[in-house]
């Protein structure tokens, strides 16, 4: 049995006590920690999931919160192993205590939105599960954490939260975990869904949405975390102006799962990703192309036959719905039907 703590301020419950003559019931938010900017300090050790969670007691307004540690890392230190265990973990969380509102990951930014991702395809109930992450440290003036997590908590706790997929809250924002980009190296306002524009904001009256994620997402998913032991190696090439294929092939050599190409805009290729690509789809090995661009999608057919197009998604997304995918099927077909809903 994983050891949960209870956060609870005994001075803020005797407080409302003493207060209404009764304790109110409060939403029930799991806070499960992984580390990253919104844990850390420059000069100290990072910040243990209690305590980063402590850190803000205002969350005791909104939630009751029980805070799990997953682990603390940067999130450039993120496995494919670590969004098993999480996804794991948030699926037992859930079946196994109805009461609970919703879940909140606290995450670091920069693969924030390929475990978001992950986690918007396995996880399997309606209710809220909410990244967040932070630009600042914990101790540099104006730090973002804190107000982050807290909006955060206040989305988990929403009933009209639900069936969103998994979502991503930053600066007051709340992003889709399928559309949401990190943009910024620096800013607050870093997560942005270009064109599929965010769900809603944080609001200090209120959350407020004003869309819904426009694909398959959470519990009308077809893929099963269950029988999952490990995802499979899929590495992502990237193409560029004179680029001779080299690397394509020195991966197909190696008979990864599937290989994941970043391409020009609409999908166009040099001609060494071309041949390499064409050597790759012989051997048998299912090819996604990505476009490096943000903005639109590869529209039509492909132009290698047997690949597969990921549209809209940038190829670190494709590459984590290609992992996903290759646990149910490896059929080209039926990946490019997985690519067009999902
Ligand atoms: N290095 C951090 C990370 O863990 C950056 C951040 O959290 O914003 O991703």
């Amino acid at each position: 049995m994983k050891n949960i703590f209870l956060v609870t301020s005994a001075f803020l419950l005797l407080f409302t006590l003493s207060v209404s003559g009764q304790a109110p019931e409060k939403p029930h938010v799991v806070i499960l920690t992984t580390g990253g900017t919104i844990a850390s300090r420059s000069d100290a050790p990072s910040l243990e999931g209690h305590a980063l969670v402590q850190a803000v007691p205002q969350i005791l307004d909104y939630a009751t919160v029980n805070v799990e540690e997953i682990t603390r890392t940067g999130s450039s230190r993120i496995t494919p192993e670590i969004w098993l265990r999480l996804g794991k973990r948030i699926n037992e969380i859930f079946s196994q205590d109805g009461t609970i509102n919703g879940i909140v990951v606290t995450h670091g930014t920069d693969t924030m939105e390929e475990t978001a991702y992950y986690l918007n395809l396995v996880v399997k109930d309606d209710r809220p599960v909410v990244m967040v992450g932070s630009m600042r440290s914990a101790d540099v003036i104006s730090a973002d954490g804190p107000s982050n997590l807290l909006q955060a908590v206040r989305v988990a706790t929403k009933e009209h939260s639900k069936n969103r997929g998994v979502m991503i809250v930053l600066n007051d924002e709340i992003n889709s975990a399928r559309d949401a980009w990190k943009t910024d190296n620096q800013r607050v306002q870093t997560f942005r869904s270009i064109d599929h524009g965010i769900l809603g904001y944080a609001d200090p009256d209120t959350i407020i949405f004003y869309r819904n994620p426009s694909h398959l997402h959470t519990v009308n998913s077809i893929f099963q975390l269950d029988t999952i032991e490990a995802l499979p190696e899929v590495p992502i090439v990237i193409d560029y102006a004179g680029f001779d294929g080299s690397t394509i092939i020195q991966w197909a050599n190696r008979h990864p799962a599937g290989i994941v190409v970043q391409t020009f805009a609409g999908g166009r290729m040099s001609s060494g990703a071309l041949e390499g690509i064409q050597r790759a789809t012989e051997e048998g090995i299912p090819i996604v192309i990505a476009s490096r661009v943000p903005g639109g999608r590869i529209p039509g057919s492909p132009s290698v036959a047997g690949t597969i197009l990921a549209r809209d998604l940038p190829a670190h997304k494709a590459r984590v719905l290609l992992m996903v995918a290759l646990a149910e099927t490896s059929h080209k077909e039926n990946l490019t039907s997985i690519f067009n809903q999902y």
